[in-house]
């Protein structure tokens, strides 16, 4: 056993051995070291722990494989493209809309000096975002518009700056959870307004809203159930007799929608609030997120009426949730997408959304062809597809996708996400599914080839 101490490997022994050479191309000198080092310091404990079968030849090749298992951790780390084949497209741990060709473009140009608040035909300086805001209350006809860091903060900032220190009526049926701990009453809390909750969990009357107003409001709060939905024996009042109501006691009403629906994804068979009925109704601010249905990058978006809009604009916490200008530059190609007309072909949110399930069929089928001759047993079969990031809940997408059995399907789940190409399945009846809607056309090649590398591993 000391033997055994006594030989194991220098760190630059470690180091010379080619396959731990080959990584320089894939991590710093540096962070090979430190890999190494883990990697002797593991061995270590793990001899005198008796737990590792080595011998003097063989050491070295058991700390080269430890290092290499540490490099590929750290890799893995990292923030990483990863392909989404789990069928659902807007996956929060995937980081929801996947941005567009053009967004990908304006981004990695404005990642350099960029004119962000500088107006390049006068020279002077430039409001922040004046270009996206343009983008979002043209189409829509809102009057005004701002952009904050994702819609939890823009609901923050709404509550704050239009009703600080009042109350803040809500239905109870809306007091939601939307994930991540994100809980609406505490954010009233945080947000320094007082919660006045209306009508049950199932129905609310506008009556309810209109005996809770007092001298003490400040506004009337309208959330979608993103999540979650309700059915049965419900009812809540439109947001159009919200804003009726709201109006006669001179309030302003709140609606935040979550998902942003730009366009309408009825002919999808789809559900779901849009932008244009919230401000339709005349509601004087309308929330929603940025990375969800409008396909763009993580943002919250507020439209409404200028002399809220720009009350918000002047609250102390609205620098505080500012984007920045990555986020400005995809927002604005991901907007442009949506003014031409192109975010059903462009958008890959919109894109995936709308893909049929024959053509999906059709890609599976390609990508299975060209896998049959591996290791593994590869079928075709029908799924179900979610759009995710909380948005329409319950309803899902008639989908296909590549079945994949031979190995236990966790071990080949793993195979696929730690791979060089980081497939992220999922397991649906013992057999490991990919589902092709939440992938772009363009990856199906790497799909197969993931399938094949995945199949070697027993
Ligand atoms: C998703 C959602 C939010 C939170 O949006 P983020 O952009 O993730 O902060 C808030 N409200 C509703 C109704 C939502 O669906």
């Amino acid at each position: 056993m000391t033997d055994l101490f006594r030989h194991l490997p220098a760190v630059t022994t470690v180091l010379e051995q080619p396959d731990v050479q080959n990584l320089t191309r894939l991590v710093s000198r540096a962070q090979l070291t430190d890999c190494v080092r883990t990697a002797l310091n593991q061995v270590r404990s793990q001899l005198s722990e008796e737990k590792v079968d080595a011998t003097v030849e063989s050491l070295l090749r058991t700390v080269v494989d430890e290092a290499l298992r540490q490099v590929s951790h750290l890799r893995l780390r990292r923030l990483n493209q990863v392909i989404n084949a789990t069928g659902i497209v807007l996956h929060t741990n995937l980081g929801r809309a996947a941005l567009s060709d053009s967004a990908v473009e304006r981004l990695t140009l404005a990642a350099r000096a960029t004119n962000v608040e500088l107006d390049l035909v006068t020279g002077k300086r430039a409001r922040r975002g004046a270009g996206v805001e343009d983008l979002l209350t043209q189409p829509t006809g809102a009057p005004a518009a701002l952009v904050v860091n994702n819609c939890a903060a823009a609901t923050m900032l709404a509550l704050q700056g239009v009703a600080g220190g009042k109350e803040v009526i809500i239905a109870r049926g809306q007091l939601v959870e939307i994930g991540g701990g994100f809980r609406l009453p505490e954010v009233f809390e945080a947000a320094g307004v007082i919660l006045k909750e209306v009508g049950t969990a199932n129905r609310t009357r506008i009556e309810d809203y209109e005996n809770a107003i007092n001298d003490q409001t400040g506004a009337l709060l309208r959330v979608h159930r993103s999540n979650f939905r309700v059915s049965g024996f419900v009812s809540e009042p439109s947001a159009a007799e919200l804003v009726r109501l709201a109006r006669k006691h001179q309030l302003p009403m709140i609606d935040d929608l979550g998902s942003g629906c730009v366009a309408s994804l009825s002919s999808l068979g789809l559900d779901e609030p849009d932008v244009a009925t919230s401000l339709n109704s005349n509601a004087e601010l309308v929330l929603f997120s940025g990375d969800k249905l409008l396909g763009g990058p993580q943002a919250g978006i507020l439209l409404g009426q200028s002399a809220w809009i720009e009350r918000l604009r002047r609250q102390p916490m609205a620098r505080a949730i500012r984007v920045g200008k990555l986020t400005l530059a995809a927002l604005e190609a991901t907007l442009e997408e949506h003014l031409a007309g192109e975010a059903f072909q462009n958008v890959p949110v919109m894109a995936m959304l709308a893909t049929s399930a024959d053509s999906i069929k059709a890609r599976c089928e390609a990508v299975a062809r060209a896998v049959k001759d591996c290791e593994l047993d590869v079928t075709v079969t029908t799924c179900q597809s979610e759009v995710g990031g909380g948005s329409l809940a319950d309803q899902t997408i008639d989908s296909f996708a590549i079945r994949l059995q031979g190995q236990r399907p966790d071990d080949l789940l793993r195979a696929l996400r730690t791979g060089e190409d980081r497939v992220l399945a999922r397991i649906e009846n013992d057999a490991v599914l990919l589902d092709l809607r939440s992938v772009r056309p363009e990856d199906d090649c790497i799909i197969e080839r993931s399938i094949r590398l995945a199949g070697q591993h027993d």
